[in-house]
């Protein structure tokens, strides 16, 4: 095996549209971004797509041997076609690969951007000999992806892994997905926010945060918990114990060796820890009650890059 294959990776979330070249030692060698402008429709988001890879393939000093795709939708294992995709709804039904395949004579693959962020952590971020290890991703919303005997798992229609919509409380907060109570109304960013407001609104408690009312971020409630702030700790000690209780169900059903977090969301993620354990010890079955297999994730914003050349590589061996 060369050193020197390349693969094109390209990250296209509703926000933005990000694109790489990288090497088989996971190593960046040239990337750029641009905005999606998903609202100006199909027509104009696929013509980026297709810029954005001709970009790309313009700065590989050798033919790379694929592209990979990390989509923010479910995407048909299969077909790669988009699936209900929540921040790119114009591309609903639609596949990426054959326009890409047909302009760019390229081999193209493609996979939900949560589950190549599972596999980039797995093949070069944990750097653990594991066969089997759950990817989180806590930010604006939480997903994830899974390994399973050393693969990615996407499930029959590729809506495996989607951890955000574990319900944690029947009876609870309405979710974008049309459920409630799901752990994403608990632990996301915009979640937490929501929660320390309701929270801030009710404590008897003097809080350095009481003047970001209605300003407040999941990164001012965290400096102010590492400053000491009771209220602000109270909060993660709240977050901590929803996280806990999913982590025991994902322990409970798929015994992975790891869970790997990732997003924005976990470097605040010693402020929960405590809570975290200490619901995951009442809760998870025995294995887990002195052992809480979690970590961060190590390769931060470029997981799902580095997740999709990985997936270029893999399919073309
Ligand atoms: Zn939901």
């Amino acid at each position: 095996m060369s050193l020197s294959r390349l693969a094109i990776a390209m990250d296209i979330g509703g926000t933005n549209l990000r694109y790489a070249v990288v090497n088989e030692s996971a190593t960046i060698l040239a990337k750029g971004v641009t905005e999606t402008f998903e609202f100006e429709g199909k027509e104009a988001v696929i013509r980026r797509i297709l810029d954005a890879a001709r970009t790309a393939l313009s700065w590989a000093d050798t033919k790379p041997v694929a592209i990979g795709l990390a989509l923010a939708s479910p995407v048909d294992p299969v077909t790669g076609v988009m699936q209900m995709p929540p921040n790119i709804l114009s591309l609903q039904g639609y596949s990426p690969i054959k326009d890409l395949q047909d302009n760019l004579d390229i081999p193209v693959v493609a996979a939900n951007d949560a589950t190549l962020a599972a596999l980039g952590e797995y093949k070069y971020g944990i750097k653990k000999s594991v066969s089997n290890m759950v990817y989180l991703t806590i930010s604006t919303g939480v997903g994830g992806g899974q390994i399973i005997d050393g693969k990615i798992y996407n499930g029959s229609r590729g809506f495996a892994a989607e951890w955000g919509h574990l319900t944690l409380d029947f009876e609870g907060h309405q979710c974008n997905c049309g459920s409630n109570g799901c752990f994403e109304t608990y632990c996301s960013g915009p979640a937490i926010v929501r929660i320390a407001e309701e929270m801030l609104a009710e404590t008897a408690l003097k809080s350095s945060l009481n003047k970001h009312l209605g300003k407040l971020t999941p990164q001012k409630l965290a400096s102010a918990a590492r400053d000491g702030d009771q209220f602000s700790i109270e909060v993660w000690d709240k977050i901590g114990r929803y996280l806990g209780v999913a982590l025991s169900v994902i322990l409970n059903t798929l015994d992975p060796d790891v869970i790997v977090i990732g997003g924005g969301v976990s470097s605040a993620l010693d402020l929960m820890m405590k809570t975290a354990e200490s619901e995951v010890k009442t809760r998870a079955l025995y294995p887990y009650t002195n052992n809480i297999p979690v970590t961060t994730a190590k390769l931060g914003d470029d997981s799902g890059l580095i997740g999709a050349a990985a997936l270029a590589f893999d399919n073309i061996n």
